[in-house]
């Protein structure tokens, strides 16, 4: 067994995302443009309406899949295309937006706590242009395990202990768990190559990885996990830890971003600017 090993630990910062919603960027910045197949991961966590009203307003997608995991408050998505669909605390909307969509995604709430993930997952050139679709998952129907030392992980993408997350028929095969660690509990997950990934804290703290070279991780911060063939994270003794596990198989294909576009070479690009603006989305 090969623990992998904390390569990188990124603190999430402040940016504004859609019409000034306040989300704390984690993955998809100067500092981490990505983890092959992942290109983006951002908290909002807002119980200021201020900061979230104004939503995420029509806006395209293409070449890539949103994953937008909900915690607290409520969200209503509508798409050029007829969906619609709200999302609850808990539930899990997986979108592969293939060859496109124009969407908008609004808080359907005016006070209290908005709090969720939105994580963005690269498609292979093969699949860019395929059509688009949506693994619409209630929280009821999103499974979770509990070990005997107290541990609790919903498992969303992937499995765990012979429990098989809903999402199916990813490209990148990916893994999502949110995992609930009570204090001095040691998590361990196998993830063999070539699978890539990382973890995000987002209550307590924990460490990751075994030995000297492990790393005590914060709330609002990212590890990459290195290589190797087993996950390891140990809550400290003093506090409980939650975090999402998140893995998927690299791609290993050029990528080209402009904005909500991720495709392989700048042709493509131009292509999908043309598109949209003419619309032919
Ligand atoms: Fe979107």
């Amino acid at each position: 067994m090969q623990v992998r090993q904390p390569t990188q630990i990124v603190t999430a910062m402040a940016t504004q995302e859609g019409a000034g919603v306040t989300v704390h960027r984690a993955l998809g910045t100067p500092l981490l443009p990505d983890i092959d197949p992942f290109l983006m991961l951002d908290e909002f966590k807002n119980d200021d309406p201020k900061r979230y009203m104004a939503g995420f307003p029509d806006h395209p997608h293409r070449g890539m899949e949103t994953v937008t995991y909900m915690l607290a408050g409520a969200m209503r998505h509508h798409d050029n295309q007829g969906n619609e669909g709200r999302l609850r605390p808990g539930d899990v909307q997986w979108m592969t937006a293939g060859r496109g969509i124009i969407h908008s995604e609004m808080p359907e709430q005016e006070k209290g706590l908005m709090w969720g993930f939105q994580l963005w997952v690269n498609l292979p050139a093969k699949d860019k242009m395929t059509k688009p679709r949506y693994q619409e998952i209630k929280a009821t129907d999103i499974p979770e395990v509990s070990r005997a030392d107290g541990l609790r992980a919903k498992i969303i993408a992937g499995s765990l202990d012979g429990t098989a997350g809903p999402i199916s028929g990813i490209a990148t095969d990916p893994t999502y768990f949110d995992v609930a660690l009570p204090k001095a509990v040691t998590f361990e997950h196998p993830l063999p190559a070539p699978q890539q990934g990382f973890l995000y804290m987002f209550e307590g703290k924990a460490n990751v990885g075994a030995g000297p070279t492990a790393r005590l991780v914060p709330r609002g911060s990212l590890a990459v996990l290195g290589p190797g063939d087993t996950v390891r994270v140990s809550a400290d003794a003093g506090a409980d830890a939650r975090f999402l596990l998140i893995a998927g198989s690299p791609l290993n294909e050029p990528v080209v971003k402009y904005g909500p576009f991720v495709m392989n070479t700048r042709e493509q690009i131009y292509e999908a600017i043309e598109d949209f603006q003419s619309g032919r989305f």
